[in-house]
């Protein structure tokens, strides 16, 4: 039988364990939350953060914006939060209404309050080999949830389907570093990459983050493979009361009695990314209390 990487009951652990640590500080950590718009994958996203915080005594604040913002408007709220000394960490929750300038609302929150470790700044010193940057979340769950569950990935082949800003490429960068847990020979695939199914075959780790409904089938895993499943989109499902329900991008079924390991969706990655969030945040602050 595989085994399940339960992310969820991690996730619990972890935050004990940050619990301990904020409950011992002079100040409480603060992280500040910019959402734009009421798109409602985020709406729930952001409902699991601010729990969190609250669980493990993480100040966490909600900023909303209408989502006919203007650029000049978010830019603006990212700046105040800048200036705010009394806000260890800033997110703007993604996606935006308007994506084309995602990406520099990313770059103009100040590297030591980027929890979210998407700034170009953190990008950058992630590549440079600097393990004490703020390192995005959901690579960070998914290295995270392997090593507390004794998979190292030192010397092995970890392919990854999928090259998005947020997930797969930070998470090629990470797993390549020269960092504890991390040394792997790392593939990065993606839609225009050829043989893909011969490709991940040849992985002794698989990590799909595509965001494609049970794309990973059993002829693209080899037999004993560690599976981890970072893809959440919602299906149709009659069976459930809500008529719908979340799927990740490996076909679970199809491939559990391949694996030697597998991450649940839900209850995998997610709740990792979440508890990331916090340590980062927590990590901010330390920061800012040793400049201060
Ligand atoms: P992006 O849209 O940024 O990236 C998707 C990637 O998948 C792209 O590189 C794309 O290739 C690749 N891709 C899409 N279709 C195929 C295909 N048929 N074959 C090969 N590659 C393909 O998405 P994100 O990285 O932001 O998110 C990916 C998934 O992870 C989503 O389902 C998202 O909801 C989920 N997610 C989960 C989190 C968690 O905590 N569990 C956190 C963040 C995201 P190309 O570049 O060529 O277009």
């Amino acid at each position: 039988m595989p085994l399940v990487l339960d992310g969820k009951k991690l996730a619990l652990e972890l935050a004990e364990e940050l619990k301990v640590k904020v409950f011992g500080l002079f100040q409480r950590p603060k992280l500040a939350i910019v959402m734009v718009g009421d798109n409602a994958a985020s709406e729930l996203y952001v409902r699991n953060k601010l729990v969190y915080a609250e669980r493990v005594g993480i100040s966490a604040e909600l900023i909303r914006l209408d989502k006919s913002a203007s650029q000049h408007k978010i830019f603006g709220t990212v700046a105040e939060l800048n200036e705010n000394d009394s806000v260890h960490g800033i997110i703007v929750q993604a996606p935006l209404p308007d994506r084309s300038c995602q990406e520099r609302i990313f770059d103009t929150i100040l590297a030591e309050k980027d929890v979210d470790g998407f700034s170009a700044t953190n990008i950058g010193r992630l590549c440079n080999g600097q393990r004490d940057c703020l390192i995005a979340c959901t690579p960070l769950g998914i290295l995270t949830l392997l090593a507390k569950n004794n998979i190292n990935l030192a010397g092995r082949h970890v392919v990854i389907i999928g090259r998005g800003r947020i997930v797969g490429r930070p998470l090629s960068i990470l797993l390549s570093q020269k960092f504890e847990n991390c040394n792997a020979t790392v593939t990065l695939c993606h839609s225009e990459s050829r043989n893909l199914a011969e490709i991940a075959r040849t992985a002794d780790v698989l990590i799909a983050a595509t965001g494609q409904p049970k794309f990973v089938t059993k002829d693209m895993v080899k037999e004993g493979a560690v599976l981890v499943d970072v893809g959440i989109s919602s299906v149709r499902d009659d069976t459930c009361p809500s008529g719908s329900r979340l799927c990740g991008d490996i076909d679970f079924d199809d491939v559990y009695h391949i694996c030697s390991a597998i991450t649940p969706v839900p209850g995998g990655v997610g709740p990792m990314t979440v508890a990331m969030l916090m340590r980062n945040t927590l990590q901010a602050y330390e920061k800012f209390a040793l400049r201060t």
